[in-house]
C-alpha cells in the first residue's frame, strides 16, 4: 500500500468488498448534522441521519428551559451556504429565543427536503469498525444494526447533559429538571417556590428570565462567572432588509476574526493605551450587544495576566454598582479566574434579579449542598423547601457524547480510552486507529471554538471533499496517521499557551466539577483562532491529505 495514493489492486476497490447499507451515516440532527446531510445529498450518496431526539434541531430542540436564547447575533449564526435561505429568513431579534432558532432549522431542513433522509428516537449505543469489510457497524438503543463505509459524527459539543453529584436526586417529590430536558409544555411557575443550581452560562439565562415570574427564586451557586450584557433588541423589517444587503461582508468579517463572530479583537495594545482611553473603551464595550465585551476587547486581556486583572476590577466594579446589597455582589464577583478565560454568560436582568425581595444567593461553596430531600435540599447551614428544582448543571462537554457511545476501533481499540488522558486526534477530524470516521466538530477542531456555524460549513465542506476524494479515487479505507496526530496535538498545545485559558477550570480544559473522578487537564478546543484553522484544513486537502492514510 502506498501512502496517500489511491488503491489500484482490485483487492481494495469497493466492488470487491460485501457492500454496507449506507455508504455514510451521520450521527445527530442539529445544525452541523443538517448542512452535512445536505452536501452529502448533492453527491447522490446513500446517506442516512440517526438522531436522538424525536425531531430536527439539536441544541435548539432540547434546551427549551425560559431565556434559552443566543449568544451569538443570529444573523451571524444562520447558515451562509444557501443564498435562498438568506434571501427568505427574516430573524426577529439580534439574539434569537430557542423557538425563533428550532424554526429557523426546521425551515432548512424542509426547504431542502431533508426530513425522508432523517430517523428520529433512535439512539446509537455502539460502532465498531469491521476491518474485513471496511465498514461501520452501529448498534442502537432500539436494536437495529446498521452498515455504513463513512460514519460522520454531528453529535453535539453541548448535548451530554450533567446531574450534580448531589444525594438524594432521585427523592424531591416536587417537579424537576435538567435544563437540557425542559419538558415541551410550558411549565406554570406562578407564585411557585423554586430553586436553581448552577450559574453558568445556562443558569444565568435562567435566573434573569424567572425571576419576576416565581413566587421565590433560590440560586444556589458554586463559583460565580464574570457575565456580560446581551443587549438584545428587535429587528424591525427595514434593519432586516439592511442585514440582509450586508450578509457578503457580515460573513467576510466573520471568517477574518478568531472567533467567526463580528466581533474581533481592537487593533490598539493594552500597553500602548493610557487608562482613560483602555476606560473609554471598555464603557462602549459594556454597553454594545454581544461578545464584543469579550472577543472585541484588546487582545492582553486574554493573554497577560496584568491585562486581564485590571479588566477584572472593571468589571467587579459593574457588579458592585448593579447588585445593591455589598455583601451579594461581593459574592458575585469571582475570585478564582480572570474575566473571558471561562465561557462568559451573556446576561439580562441577571445581577438585578439579585435586588429583588424574592431571590435569594446561597454560596454553596460556603455552605455545600449536603442532599436533595423529598421537599426540596439541604445545605451544611438550612432546610430549603421548593415546588420546582431546575438542574443548570450544564454539559460534559465536547467529548461527553463521545463518551456515550462505545466506539471500538482497529484491533478492538476504545475512543474512551484512547482519550482518557487527552481527546487526541488529527485537526479535530479524525482519530488513528478509528478509519473512516470523520468527527465533524470533534474536539481539538475550530468549531468548538467559534461562532458554532462558521466552524461547522468549514467542516462540513472539508469532510465532504475528503469523501469525494476517497470516492473518485475509488479508496475504500481513510485513516489519520498516528505521525499527524502528534503533530497536530504538539501545535494545539502551544495555541493553549498563548492564552489564559490554559489555567481555567473549565471545559475549555476539560474541567467539570461533577465528574466522579479528577481528570488532568485536557485540550478540548482549538484556541489558534478561526482564520489559521482554516488555513490548516485547507493545506492538508491541497496538499493531497498527507495526514492520512489511503487504501
Ligand atoms: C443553551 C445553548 C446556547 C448556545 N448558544 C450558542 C450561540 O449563541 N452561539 C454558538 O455558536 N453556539 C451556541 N451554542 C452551542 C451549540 O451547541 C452549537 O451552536 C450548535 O447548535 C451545535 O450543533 P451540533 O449539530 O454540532 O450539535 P447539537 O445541536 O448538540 O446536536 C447534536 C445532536 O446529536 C444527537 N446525538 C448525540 N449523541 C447521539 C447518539 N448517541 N445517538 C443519536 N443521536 C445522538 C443529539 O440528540 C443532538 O440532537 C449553544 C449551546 C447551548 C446548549
Amino acid at each position: 500500500m502506498v501512502e496517500n495514493a489511491p488503491a489500484t489492486a482490485s483487492s481494495t476497490a469497493a466492488e470487491t468488498l460485501a457492500r454496507p447499507d449506507h455508504d455514510v451515516v451521520i450521527i445527530g440532527a442539529g445544525v452541523c448534522g443538517i448542512y452535512q446531510l445536505y452536501r452529502l445529498l448533492q453527491m447522490d450518496l446513500n446517506v442516512t441521519v440517526l438522531e436522538a431526539g424525536e425531531d430536527v434541531g439539536g441544541t435548539w430542540y432540547w434546551n427549551r428551559y425560559p431565556g434559552a436564547r443566543f449568544d451569538s447575533e443570529s444573523w451571524s449564526y444562520g447558515y451562509s451556504f444557501s443564498q435562498e435561505v438568506l434571501d427568505e429568513w427574516s430573524w426577529s431579534e439580534h439574539f434569537a429565543a430557542q423557538p425563533e432558532t428550532l424554526s429557523y432549522l426546521q425551515f432548512v431542513v424542509d426547504k431542502f427536503d431533508l426530513k425522508p433522509h432523517m430517523q428520529f428516537g433512535c439512539t446509537v449505543d455502539r460502532v465498531v469498525w469491521n476491518e474485513g469489510d471496511r465498514a461501520w457497524s452501529i448498534h442502537l438503543a432500539d436494536g437495529r444494526t446498521l452498515t455504513t463505509r463513512f460514519l460522520l459524527t454531528a453529535i453535539g459539543l453541548l448535548s451530554a447533559p450533567m446531574m450534580p453529584r448531589i444525594e438524594g436526586v432521585e427523592d424531591f417529590n416536587g417537579q424537576a429538571f435538567h435544563t437540557y430536558h425542559w419538558p415541551k409544555e410550558p411549565i406554570d411557575l406562578t407564585d411557585k417556590r423554586v430553586g436553581i443550581i448552577g450559574t453558568g452560562a445556562t443558569g444565568v439565562q435562567v435566573i434573569g428570565a424567572i425571576a419576576d415570574k416565581v413566587g421565590s427564586l433560590t440560586v444556589f451557586q458554586r463559583r460565580p462567572n464574570w457575565c456580560a450584557p446581551l443587549h438584545n433588541s428587535k429587528i424591525s423589517e427595514e434593519e432586516m432588509a439592511e442585514i440582509r444587503s450586508r450578509y457578503d461582508e457580515i460573513f467576510a468579517r466573520c471568517a477574518e476574526t478568531p472567533g467567526g463572530f463580528v466581533h474581533g479583537p481592537v487593533d490598539e495594545r493594552f500597553f500602548e493605551t493610557e487608562r482613560a482611553e483602555r476606560l473609554a473603551l471598555w464603557e462602549e464595550l459594556y454597553d454594545s450587544p454581544g461578545f464584543g465585551i469579550w472577543l472585541g476587547n484588546y487582545r492582553e486581556v486574554l493573554m497577560d495576566e496584568t491585562a486581564n486583572a485590571e479588566f477584572n476590577e472593571f468589571m467587579a466594579d459593574k457588579i458592585r454598582q448593579r447588585v445593591k446589597d455589598p455583601s451579594v455582589a461581593e459574592k458575585l464577583i469571582p475570585k478564582d479566574h480572570g474575566f473571558g478565560v471561562q465561557r462568559v454568560p451573556m446576561e439580562t436582568n441577571y445581577y438585578e434579579a439579585y435586588n429583588r425581595d424574592n431571590v435569594e444567593l446561597v454560596d454553596i461553596g460556603e455552605t455545600p449542598i449536603e442532599r436533595i430531600t423529598a421537599e426540596g435540599l439541604r445545605t451544611t447551614d438550612r432546610e430549603f423547601e421548593f415546588d420546582i428544582l431546575i438542574y443548570a448543571t450544564g454539559f460534559d462537554a465536547i467529548t461527553g457524547a463521545f463518551d456515550r457511545i462505545d466506539f471500538v476501533g482497529v484491533d478492538d481499540l476504545k475512543l474512551r480510552e484512547k482519550w482518557d488522558n487527552d481527546p487526541i486526534s488529527y485537526l479535530g477530524m479524525g482519530v488513528s486507529g478509528f478509519p473512516n470516521l470523520i468527527t465533524l466538530a470533534g474536539p481539538t477542531s475550530g468549531s468548538v471554538s467559534t461562532n458554532f456555524p462558521r466552524g461547522i460549513e468549514l467542516a462540513v465542506d472539508w469532510g465532504t471533499a475528503l469523501i469525494r476524494h476517497a470516492i473518485d479515487n475509488d479508496i475504500t479505507r481513510i485513516e489519520v496517521t498516528p505521525e499527524a496526530e502528534e503533530r497536530w496535538m504538539e501545535h494545539v498545545r502551544d495555541m493553549y499557551g498563548m492564552l489564559l485559558l490554559r489555567n481555567a477550570r473549565s471545559w475549555f480544559t476539560g474541567y467539570n466539577a461533577n465528574f466522579t473522578r479528577e481528570r488532568r487537564p485536557r485540550h478540548m478546543i482549538y484556541a489558534g483562532g478561526n482564520p489559521r484553522y482554516r488555513k490548516k484544513l485547507a493545506e492538508e486537502a491541497s496538499a493531497g491529505y498527507p495526514g492520512f492514510r489511503f487504501e
